[in-house]
């Protein structure tokens, strides 16, 4: 995976370690084990404070998520672009997630205007927030 990059040194965010067990985050569609979200929590949404928290890994992230797309530099990437996650770490990313954030998180992303991919009960299906 890092011989595909040529800036290696830069930062990314964790490719998934294994087939099984993926989750992808709700707020930005990251894609990694469960594990890894448990262990390090989500490198774009730090606030999110996912890493040791299993209920938070759990509520704030997804099973249910179609495709899967690599994506290894954000800044001028179609997909990234396409997907609303320019300003993202590069990673593995979901292209389309179900999955409802619980609504106090949902509060909290819009008080402090951050965008997020998924959407809070009631509102309806998955998707991609303006960014603005
Ligand atoms: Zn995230």
């Amino acid at each position: 995976m890092a011989a595909l990059v040529d800036d290696a040194d830069r930062e990314m965010a964790d490719v998934p370690n294994s087939m099984k067990g993926h989750r992808a985050c709700l707020r930005c569609g990251l894609v990694k084990c469960f594990d890894q979200f448990y262990a390090e929590g989500c490198e774009n949404c730090p606030f999110l404070e996912l890493a040791e928290r299993q209920d938070r890994v759990q509520s704030c992230t997804t099973s249910n998520f179609e495709g899967m797309v690599a994506m290894m530099k954000p800044d001028d990437s179609w997909v990234a672009r396409w997907e609303g996650i320019s300003r993202n770490l590069p990673g593995v990313y979901a292209m389309r997630l179900e999955g409802e954030m619980p609504p106090q998180i949902m509060q909290f992303l819009r008080d402090k205007r951050i965008s997020c991919r998924a959407t809070a009960p009631g509102e309806g299906g998955s998707q991609i927030p303006p960014q603005g």
